[in-house]
């Protein structure tokens, strides 16, 4: 790996590539029509890989905007030093107007009371807040029902003279496997932006698509994509193949070989019951547990190239059976998790399989005690 060496100092690792992050929002930008514009979903620590780091590098790499789905994620930001627009994309309580306004936040809007808070509080501000308004095309989550949009965005224009309206825009319910309800939703949404055309009204940008909709459907650009999960270049559906080519995972998470032992035949390994050596063998205890967000149900990891099965867990390390490893493991030898090492390679993907879960769950559960070490390749 190309990390450099003196920042290596904790044993279970989240290498981040960043040139690999640029590659593919390269590609992204390439599926996008000219002016459309790109707002990059860094919610949820950045889908597991970092918010702020994340953030950063992405106004870097030319990104309009950022969305997240929390005031504090949205804090980070700001506090990281930010400075383009941040996109609120669920709904906030009424106690936390105040901190939206002071972030100036782009907020989503499908209810007159939250406008009515929002404009208040930026009276008292003096400041202009750009909102966009949900609708509600299939989801059935937040939205205004598209009957009611026109009426809705006339009342806010002639009562919240401190609110724009910059965006309207839905949410797809299962772009990937879904087409005929997607197709649904995408006339039901233009059947709504051509009324309100009809009307005169017609906010800047419309939006619907994130990750499977850029994928799926590029006649749904609008004037924005909403990016999530694509960005971060991971296979998120078990059974599909859908990433465009050029589009690869981030992250490398490994952890080292911190004991070898030799185990007889009819011992206990690890923790309870959970497992019996079937024979006498060769066990590598690794750094590296629930704790760090190594699930139990992980089956595989990677030493010397060769992919080994897990015995068992505890929070801060896991058993691995060496016995059949090819070469000689030592003490202090680095184990992947998930990541590519010689030609062998355990995706996000594979290490879901079988449990009810899935990659970008995964990933959120990498606890903050494993050192991320961003970098670029030289
Ligand atoms: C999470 C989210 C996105 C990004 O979704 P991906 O499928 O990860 O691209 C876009 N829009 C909204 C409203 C979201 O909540």
């Amino acid at each position: 790996m190309r990390v450099m060496k003196d920042s290596l100092k904790e044993v279970v690792r989240l290498d981040i590539n960043l040139s690999q992050l640029q590659r593919n929002v390269d590609k992204v930008f390439k599926l996008l029509k000219p002016g459309v514009q790109f707002m990059a979903v860094v919610k949820g620590d950045a889908y597991g890989h970092g918010l702020a780091p994340i953030g950063i590098a992405l106004e870097g790499f030319g990104c309009h905007s950022l969305g997240v789905v929390r005031i504090s994620e949205a804090t980070a930001l700001r506090s990281a030093g930010i400075k383009i627009p941040i996109a609120m994309l669920a709904p906030i309580m009424p106690i936390q107007v105040e901190e939206a306004v002071k972030l100036n936040l782009t907020m989503m809007v499908d209810n007159e009371s939250i406008a009515y808070e929002l404009n208040e509080c930026g009276k008292k501000y003096n400041k202009t807040m750009k909102i966009h308004i949900k609708v509600n095309t299939g989801l059935n989550r937040f939205g205004v029902e598209p009957a009611e949009v026109s009426e809705f965005i006339k009342n806010i224009q002639n009562k919240y003279k401190s609110l724009v309206i910059e965006g309207i825009y839905t949410h797809f319910r299962d772009p990937e496997f879904n087409r005929d309800f997607t197709n649904k939703q995408i006339a039901i949404f233009n059947e709504v932006l051509e009324k309100l055309e009809k009307e005169g009204i017609r906010p800047t940008l419309a939006h619907a698509a994130a990750t499977g909709g850029i994928i799926m459907n590029p006649e749904a650009q609008y004037d924005m994509v909403r990016c999530g999960i694509l960005l971060y270049g991971e296979e998120y559906l078990k059974d599909k193949k859908v990433l465009p080519k050029g589009v690869l995972p981030l992250t490398t998470f490994t952890g080292q070989v911190i004991k070898i032992n030799e185990v007889q035949e009819g011992q206990p390994i690890g923790y309870g019951d959970r497992h019996i050596a079937a024979r006498k063998c060769r066990i590598a205890v690794i750094a590296g547990g629930y704790g760090d967000g190594v699930s139990r149900g992980w089956k595989q990891i990677l030493i010397n190239g060769q992919k080994v099965p897990i015995l068992n867990y505890a929070m801060d390390c896991i058993e691995a059976d060496i016995t059949d490893v090819a070469g000689d493991v030592q003490e202090y030898d680095e184990a992947v998790f998930v990541g590519q090492k010689g030609n062998e390679c355990i995706t996000w993907e594979d290490v879901c399989y079988g449990l009810h879960s899935e990659v970008d769950e995964q990933l959120q559960r990498i606890t903050c005690r494993v050192q991320r070490n961003y970098f670029y390749e030289e």
